[in-house]
């Protein structure tokens, strides 16, 4: 399979890591759309928040873990970051690894499309 976040996450490929933990990884997005914009990424290979497995819930507590800690890391956490993961080609996900994306570090248009 050749997947460019599973390099990542096995060192094949250099990132600019934020946050790690036991399941989870942290970096910033080679293309940034915003001052803040890191990408959270579960270290199992799973394309979607759909096909996440419900019997590993750590896999989710630890998602959200990350999620609070690169608010807090990156200085977003108080001034509002925008959360974001897109499913399908139809929402414009390119890298099929589940993915949060979290943008801040200015103001982001008032839209969710
Ligand atoms: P998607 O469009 O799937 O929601 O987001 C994929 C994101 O991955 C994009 O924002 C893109 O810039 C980022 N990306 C693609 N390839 C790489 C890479 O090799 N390294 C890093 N750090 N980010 C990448
Ligand atoms: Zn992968």
């Amino acid at each position: 399979m050749d997947c460019i976040f599973c390099r990542i996450i096995n060192g094949e490929l250099p990132s600019k890591k934020i946050y790690e933990s036991e399941h989870v990884l942290a970096f910033e997005d080679i293309q940034k759309a915003a001052p803040i914009h890191v990408l959270i990424v579960p270290k199992l290979h799973v394309e979607s928040i759909l096909e996440l497995p419900e019997d590993r819930p750590e896999l989710l507590v630890e998602l959200h873990k990350a999620i609070k800690e690169v608010a807090t890391l990156t200085g977003v956490a108080q001034e509002g970051f925008r959360l974001v993961s897109n499913k399908g080609k139809a929402a414009g996900q390119t890298v099929f690894h589940l993915h949060f994306h979290i943008l801040g570090g200015r103001d982001l248009e008032l839209t969710l499309a």
